[in-house]
């Protein structure tokens, strides 16, 4: 049976679903189709949210840990209810996906559930259905790469899987220092795992700030975890009690784990869709090529968030998902940013916008660095005075803001002030001169301004 569908949304991710969502605000009349039973794709179901809750989690253990330097006593290794805290974890997930079905019915969105394939140029067949469109959205995410050469084991797990939380492996292996890597590391030393991280790049979170990613580094290893960079993994064997790994590069060593999570990226599959069918190709990382408005070269047809390659982020994949709906909708969207903020959740958080010092010279600016440091910062020694970082790339001569990271406690929340401040083309002026609370974190942020100018009578 062929039925005709206005504005066919596949995947209902947070690209997805905002793309769905924005197109009915804009009057069309929206499919959304989606291979699981709950709205809201990896974000919600697997990935951004769970971990999230996980890490609150961990957040608390760590409070309680430095409690007694404050003189208030508590048990420092409490008791940990896994069964509440999975509980906890899965009820937030179950209100936010739960909230969403109540938003797509508010806006008469249908929701099939079925995995979509295309059939033809404007054609896809979910089920025995085919759904003939105006217009198509395609948001099918991504997946965790698997390494080819490791063996199926319950022990190796992938991000997923750690966030079932199946148990506090006591030693755990993982595989990769990238943002989901050093999240679960966060997650499970906090619970009480031995976490042994192995990263095949020379710095953890590579593409973040050096020294800032050396202050997390310093940060995890205090905190237990053992860090090993420029060291890959040769074998794994699934033992009857451990998972063996041989580890090979900067440290030769041999490591018995109980669990491993294997999180060395993820991977887009857009050509599971059949896209011959659809006259598009998938490239040979599996994602789709668009322009800055999610316009795949097929007239009708638009591709949003992680399907369409890195970076790999809810927020992108929202801001695409509303740039697709309103364009292919006749209205006249902005471009998609270049602005991508990125936030690592971890303890202490690290977050970045913009460019680098090494990317801004790179591409020819006269750029420079001002940094202040949290331990000169008021609220941060009252709050806990962990490690911390405020550092800005500007450029030497317009003065303008060009980039900036930060590692500390809810730098993700501080850098939301850089990122309008870059967008806007502020000037270290626009930032210094601006009237920041005190004590609050986000003075950090005037006062590396202020360092860039002179003007700085905090340190
Ligand atoms: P997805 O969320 O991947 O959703 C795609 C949906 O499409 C899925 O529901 C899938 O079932 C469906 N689908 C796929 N193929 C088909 C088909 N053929 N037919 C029908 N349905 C189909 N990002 C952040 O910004 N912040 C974070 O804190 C963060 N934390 C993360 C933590 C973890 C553990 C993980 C794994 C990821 C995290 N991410 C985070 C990344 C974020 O989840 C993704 O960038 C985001 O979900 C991508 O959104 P999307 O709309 O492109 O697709
Ligand atoms: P990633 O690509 O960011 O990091 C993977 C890491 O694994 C890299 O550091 C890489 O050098 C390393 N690696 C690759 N192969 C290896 C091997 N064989 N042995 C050891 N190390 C190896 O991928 P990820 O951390 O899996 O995250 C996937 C995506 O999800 C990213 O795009 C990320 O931005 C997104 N994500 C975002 C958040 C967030 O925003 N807070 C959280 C989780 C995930």
């Amino acid at each position: 049976m062929t039925r005709k569908v206005d504005f066919l949304v596949i995947g209902a991710g947070p690209g997805g679903y905002a793309a769905a969502f924005r197109a009915a605000d804009l009057g069309r009349k929206v499919v959304l189709v989606d291979a699981r039973a709950t709205l809201g794709g990896v974000c919600l179901n697997e990935g951004c949210i769970p971990s999230k809750a996980l890490l609150h989690a961990a957040a608390i253990l760590h409070e309680m840990s430095e409690a007694k330097d404050w003189g208030i006593a508590v048990e420092e290794r409490p008791p940990i209810d896994l069964e509440r805290l999975r509980a906890r974890k899965d009820g937030i997930v179950t209100t936010l996906t739960g909230g969403l079905a109540g938003l797509a019915r508010r806006r008469k969105v249908e929701v099939i559930q079925g995995f979509a394939r295309f059939g033809g140029p404007d054609r896809v067949v979910v089920g025995d259905e085919e759904l003939q469109f105006a217009d198509c959205v395609i948001a099918t995410g991504s997946a965790p790469v698997r390494l080819p050469s490791w063996p199926e084991d319950s022990r190796i797990w992938d991000s997923t899987a750690a966030l079932e939380l199946r148990g506090v492996p006591d030693r755990l292996a993982v595989v990769g220092g990238g943002i989901i890597g050093l999240e679960m590391a966060t997650v499970y030393a906090a619970l009480g795992s031995a976490v042994t991280v192995v990263e095949l790049g020379p710095q953890i979170v590579p593409g973040a700030d050096g020294e800032a990613a050396s202050i997390l580094r310093a940060s995890l290893e205090a905190s237990g975890c053992r860090i090993l960079t420029d060291t890959r993994v040769t074998a794994i064997t699934p033992g009857k009690e451990t998972v063996g790994l041989e580890l090979s590069g900067a440290v030769e060593e041999h490591v018995e784990a109980d669990a491993v999570i294997q999180a060395v990226g993820r991977r887009a599959d857009a050509a599971a869709l059949d896209l011959a069918k659809a006259g598009l190709e998938a490239r040979a990382d599996g994602t789709l090529a668009v322009d800055p408005y999610g316009r795949t070269g097929k007239a009708n047809i638009y591709a949003i968030g992680d399907v369409t390659g890195g970076p790999m982020l809810a927020h992108r994949a929202t801001h695409q998902g509303k740039i697709a709906a309103e364009l292919a909708s006749g209205h006249h969207p902005a471009p998609l940013s270049a602005l991508i903020p990125s936030v690592a959740y971890t303890r202490p958080e690290l977050a970045w916008i913009g460019q680098s010092l090494d990317q801004a010279r790179a591409a020819g600016v006269k750029a420079r660095a001002a940094s202040f440091p949290w331990q000169a910062s008021g609220r941060n020694l009252t709050s806990g005075a962990g490690a911390g970082l405020t550092r800005l790339v500007y450029c030497e001569e317009s003065k303008r803001l060009l980039g900036a990271t930060l590692v500390g406690t809810n730098a993700g929340e501080l850098l939301s002030e850089l990122t309008l401040a870059i967008e806007m083309g502020a000037r270290l002026e626009d930032v210094a001169l601006t009237v920041h609370a005190h004590p609050t974190l986000s003075e950090t942020v005037a006062f590396a301004a202020e360092r860039a100018l002179g003007t700085l009578t905090d340190l």
